[in-house]
């Protein structure tokens, strides 16, 4: 058995696809895998490197470092880069070095990406549970157990799990266009430099290009992002590396760095001189928010926020120059007043209704629930998108009692629905931080259940994906609370926030819905088909249902199936519709089928 030829590769064509090198460094050098083995006894080095020899796992070659300490193996790590699998022994200069050396690794050295695998000599020694899953450890054998054909299950396992947790973390913190860090990376840059205390001296703009949707929109996408590249290929160029750049909007573009650097004047300058793309020479001019911060201690995500507003002011006022941000400033009040005022009284005179958009299981075409979504219609007819109003609600606590509304109503509504014989029907419904953080929260859940008479399994809570993430130790207890009463709970909008998979593990969730601007791209040959591929392998991977949203055509559907989605929800099954519509919509499918 041991001697059995290794196949040259594992994994179908689909993932060695998926899983092609994409590194900003232009990939220079052959893409290898790097291990890390880490053992006091050299004739295990030399049986890995051996039973390892000249084999390619998921299309490249295996790099061997060996360190033969805990402590030698903490100083590579520190210096290396790109160590994707650390093979560990757990006792070595000490009974636990091992086990303290994944603690090193994770706590000290925040290297969250690298897979590790535990391997002991001694059966029985095992480490407890909670190390496993508290240090996400992959896998844990005994050296006798890792004949050659073992170590390279394992190995490879292990390889395709880094390689998930790579995508993901770049997906969650890179821009690929620009090849730039995102906004979450920035905000998240802002914070580390915040409590590095180490530049007082930061200010922070953000860059935003005058009418790009028009230059969009006249030239072509493909001609609008070689715009951006070159856009931020010059910022990057003359601004040097002591700035740290990033992408944070479609046409917006962050930076921060010392005062001395980043001056609105020199900012504007650099788009003095038309932009070279493809032969054509574009002239564009661009608005700067500037946050001078002044040593005080701005978060990242308020700093962006004061930039933004000076940005906007910048916008209405003077295009191709710059605003300042002051304190004074506030935020764009009047606007967001006359609305706030408007949604009092539109609660008030009951204009707002719930409308219901069906979920297919896209296998059976079967009708498996139904999404509330929360309309506004004002009495000249016009409707206002909800992606404007519920901010507002969450900004005035008006949330709280209008999520609780949309609760009671759809779930009565559901129970309705199943007395007229759909009794399998699930209910799901979105539910915003402010009302999670709300102390009543959760008895106001279960008042619900209790009034309505709603089965809890069939109700399901969406939450965002940048809501599970945050916050994470109250977000985890409270999820748990909710599971408790027996309903399950949907991550909404996913891969837009950011994830750390181990945190992802750790929630109580049933469901992950792809968010529908990956699936509107999958019929390009584009990052998104990779990202919904990807999701659906991450829910597979963590035994969650995976439901694509935002399904328009059927070419988008079979390929979701094909990729082993489970579920689908979108303008190709029907668009939401009000109770009465949902029910004949109910009605006459089941008479179809
Ligand atoms: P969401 O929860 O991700 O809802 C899905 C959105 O996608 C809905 O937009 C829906 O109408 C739209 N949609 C569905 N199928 C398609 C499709 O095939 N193509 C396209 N282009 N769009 C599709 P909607 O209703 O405008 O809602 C926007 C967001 O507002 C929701 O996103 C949700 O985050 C929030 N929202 C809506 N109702 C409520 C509510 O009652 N409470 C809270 N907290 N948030 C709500
Ligand atoms: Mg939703
Ligand atoms: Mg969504």
């Amino acid at each position: 058995m041991n001697n059995a030829p290794l196949p040259a590769t594992l994994g179908d064509p689909d993932t060695l696809h998926f899983l092609d090198d994409e590194s900003v460094d232009g990939g220079a050098r052959e893409a290898v895998w790097r291990l890390l083995v880490v053992d006091d006894e050299p004739d295990v080095h030399r049986a890995t490197a051996f039973a390892l020899a000249g084999v390619k796992i998921l299309g490249r070659a295996l790099e061997f470092l060996h360190a033969y300490s805990a402590a030698e193996a903490a100083e590579l790590l520190r210096t290396e880069v790109d160590v994707a699998v650390v093979l560990l022994d757990v006792v070595m200069e000490r009974e636990d070095a091992g086990l303290a050396l994944i603690k090193t690794i994770r706590q000290d050295l925040k290297l969250t990406e690298v897979r590790i695998i535990l391997r002991t000599g001694q059966p029985g020694y095992a480490p407890e549970i909670e190390t496993i899953h508290d240090f996400d450890i992959n896998d844990y054998k005994t050296k006798s157990e890792l004949t050659r054909t073992k170590l390279y299950a394992t190995v490879t396992a292990a390889l395709r799990a880094y390689e998930q947790i790579r995508k993901l973390d770049e997906l969650a913190f890179y821009d690929g266009l620009c090849k730039l860090p995102n906004r979450n990376k920035f905000i998240h840059l802002r914070d580390e430099r915040l409590a590095s205390g180490l530049f007082p001296d930061d200010v922070l703009a953000i860059v935003d290009i005058d009418d790009f949707s028009e230059i969009n929109d006249a030239l072509g996408h493909q001609q609008g992002d070689r715009l951006l590249q070159a856009v931020a290929e010059r910022l990057k160029r003359e601004l040097g590396d002591d700035v740290v750049l990033a992408r944070i909007g479609s046409d917006t573009f962050g930076l921060m760095g010392a005062r001395s650097l980043i001056t609105p004047q020199k900012v504007l300058t650099l788009f003095s001189e038309p932009f070279v793309v493809q032969d054509d020479a574009m002239l564009v001019t661009a608005t700067v928010g500037l946050n001078p911060l002044q040593g005080a201690a701005v978060t990242g995500r308020d700093a962006l926020k004061d930039a933004n507003t000076a940005l906007k002011l910048a916008k209405k006022k003077w295009r191709g120059s710059f605003v300042t941000f002051s304190a004074a400033m506030g935020t764009d009040t009047r606007e967001r007043v006359q609305l706030m005022q408007n949604l009092r009284n539109a609660v008030e005179r009951e204009e707002l209704f719930i409308v219901y958009q069906p979920q297919v299981n896209l296998a059976s075409g079967k009708v498996v629930g139904v999404e509330a979504l929360l309309r506004w219609q004002m009495d000249d007819g016009t409707f206002v998108p909800p992606d404007r109003f519920i901010p507002l609600a969450e900004a005035s606590g008006l949330i709280v009692s209008l999520g609780d509304w949309v609760l009671r109503m759809s779930c009565r509504e559901l129970v309705r629905l199943q007395a007229l014989g759909f009794p399998d029907l699930r209910m799901s419904v979105n539910v915003s931080q402010i009302q999670f953080r709300h102390p009543e929260f959760l008895d106001q859940l279960h008042a619900t259940l209790v009034d309505t008479g709603i089965r809890p399994h069939c109700l399901e809570l969406e939450i965002t994906e940048s809501v599970a993430m945050e916050d994470a130790d109250f977000m985890l207890e409270i999820l748990h609370k909710v599971r408790e009463l027996g309903i399950s709970i949907a991550i909404d909008d996913f891969g837009t926030g950011y994830s750390s998979l181990n945190h992802l593990r750790q929630l109580p969730i049933d469901r992950l819905k792809i968010d529908r601007a990956f699936v509107s791209e999958l019929n390009e040959q584009v990052m998104g088909g990779h990202i919904a591929s990807m999701v659906v392998e991450l829910g597979r991977n963590l035994n969650l249902t995976v439901i694509a949203e935002g399904i328009e055509d059927e070419a988008q559907a079979q390929t979701l199936l094909r990729l082993g989605c489970h579920e689908g929800q979108g303008y190709l099954y029907a668009r939401p519709m009000t109770a009465a519509h949902l029910t004949q919509w109910l009605q006459n499918r089941r008479c179809a089928h």
